[in-house]
C-alpha cells in the first residue's frame, strides 16, 4: 500500500513566471490523477520549522534565506547562492521550500514507524541544496533531511537519483558517511548543470565507496540508461543492504526536456520504475520513498509523473490521456498536448540506440565498477 503525500502550500514554492521550476507542474500533475480517477488520499505535511533544517543546513544561510523571504535586503545575497536566475529572491519561498521539507520529512518517518513500506512524496526532490548555499532551484535539501531522519533512526539509506542533473547537495551532505549510500545517474557535467559528478567523486573517509557516479553521455536513451542503472543499482544495494531507499524521479531526462539531452521516452520510465521497485523489494524490504524533481517539458512531465502514481499505486496505466484534461491544459498553455498517457508513436518512437554512446556509458559503469570492487569486498 502506497501512502500519498501532498500540501497546497507547496505551491508557495514559486520562483516565478518565467522560471522553469514552476508549480503549474504539480497542479496539472494533480489534476491529471483527479481526471484518471485516481483515489489519492494524501497526508498533508506540516512545514517544517526553520530549526528543523538545522539538520543538515547552516544556521547563518537558514536565517539568510527566511529573511530574504520575508523582504528583508541581505549585504551579500550572492553569498548565499540567491538572487541569481536560477535561484531568484522571491516572498515566501522560504515557507514554500519548508513545507516541502516537511512533506518528505514525513515520509521519512511513516516508513521508520512502519506505517507503511512505500511513500510517493508530491513534490521536492531539491537535490542541489547546499548546507550552506542555494543552488540550481533549491533552497532547502528536502532529501537530505529526510535521509537525516532516517539515519538518525538507526537506518542504512540509499538514495537514488535519476534527475538528469547530478545530485550534487545530497552528495555533498552525505559524502563522508557510512550510513548513506549515494547513487545519481545524469549527463555528464561536461556538458549539463552543475559539472560535478564524475566517476572519481567515490566519498570520503567512512564513506568511500558508498558515492557513486555514473555519467552518461548526451542522447542516451532508455534501454541503455535501463542497462547501467539496473546493474549498478543492483549491485550496490545487493551490498549495501539498506534499511530504506529514496528516489529522487525527476523527469527530465525525458527526450523532450528543453534543458538535458537525454532520450528516455515515457514507456522507459514506466520500466525504470518496475525496475527499482524491483531491486527495492529485493534488497531493501521493499521500503522506498520516491519525490519528484526537475522536469521541464510540461507536455510530458506531467503525464511522466502520473505514470510514476500508477505504478506505485499498483494501477493500470491507461492508454488515453482524459480529454478535459487534455482540452483545458492545452488552451492553457497554447500547446498541443498528445492524446495518450504515454509519449505518441512516431517520430519518437522506438528511439534507436547510438554504438558510439552505448559503448562510452558501459565503459563507464565498468570502470565504476573496477574502482568499487576493492572497496566492496
Ligand atoms: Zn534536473
Amino acid at each position: 500500500m502506497c501512502r500519498v503525500i501532498h500540501s497546497p502550500e507547496y505551491g508557495r514554492y514559486d520562483l516565478g513566471p518565467e522560471h522553469p521550476f514552476s508549480p503549474v507542474r504539480g497542479r496539472m500533475l494533480l489534476e491529471l490523477l483527479e481526471a484518471l480517477g485516481v483515489e489519492l488520499d494524501p497526508v498533508r505535511p506540516e512545514p517544517l520549522p526553520p530549526e528543523a533544517l538545522l539538520a543538515v543546513h547552516e544556521k547563518a544561510y537558514v536565517d539568510a534565506v527566511e529573511a530574504a523571504s520575508r523582504g528583508e535586503s541581505l549585504d551579500d545575497p550572492g553569498r548565499w547562492g540567491l538572487g541569481t536566475a536560477d535561484n531568484p529572491i522571491v516572498p515566501g519561498m522560504a515557507e514554500g521550500a519548508r513545507a516541502i521539507a516537511g512533506g518528505t520529512v514525513l515520509g521519512a518517518r511513516l516508513l521508520v514507524e512502519g506505517e507503511t513500506r512505500r511513500v510517493l512524496q508530491l513534490g521536492g526532490g531539491l537535490h542541489h541544496a547546499r548546507p550552506a548555499m542555494a543552488s540550481g532551484f533549491c533552497l532547502y535539501n528536502d532529501l537530505a533531511l529526510a535521509i537525516h531522519e532516517m539515519v538518525s533512526a538507526g537506518w542504512h539509506v540509499a538514495y537514488i537519483d535519476i534527475d538528469v542533473h547530478h545530485g550534487d547537495g545530497v552528495q555533498e551532505i552525505f559524502y563522508g558517511s557510512d550510513r548513506v549510500l549515494t547513487l545519481s545517474l545524469h549527463e555528464t557535467g561536461e556538458y549539463l548543470f552543475p559539472g560535478t559528478g564524475w566517476l572519481h567523486e567515490m566519498g570520503r573517509g567512512m564513506g568511500r565507496g558508498l558515492t557513486l557516479n555514473l555519467p552518461l553521455e548526451p542522447f542516451t536513451e532508455g534501454d541503455t540508461y535501463r542497462e547501467v542503472l539496473v546493474e549498478i543499482a543492483d549491485a550496490a544495494l545487493s551490498w549495501f543492504r539498506p534499511d530504506a531507499v529514496v528516489v529522487q524521479a525527476g523527469a527530465d531526462a525525458h527526450f523532450s526536456d528543453p534543458l538535458a539531452d537525454l532520450m528516455l521516452t515515457t514507456r522507459d520510465y514506466e520500466a525504470i520504475y518496475r525496475d527499482l521497485l524491483r531491486i527495492v523489494d529485493r534488497t531493501a524490504h521493499g521500503r522506498v520513498l520516491f519525490t519528484l524533481g526537475g522536469g521541464y517539458s510540461l507536455a510530458a512531465t506531467p503525464r511522466i509523473w502520473a505514470i510514476l502514481a500508477l505504478v506505485l499505486l499498483g494501477l493500470p496505466v491507461p492508454e488515453r490521456l482524459p480529454e478535459a484534461w487534455r482540452t483545458r491544459w492545452s488552451e492553457r498553455l497554447g500547446i498541443e498536448l498528445p492524446e495518450t498517457l504515454h509519449d505518441p508513436g512516431n517520430p519518437y518512437e522506438p528511439i534507436p540506440r547510438r554504438p558510439e554512446v552505448l559503448r562510452a556509458d558501459r565503459e563507464a559503469l565498468r570502470r565504476l565498477l573496477d574502482a568499487v570492487a576493492p572497496i566492496w569486498l
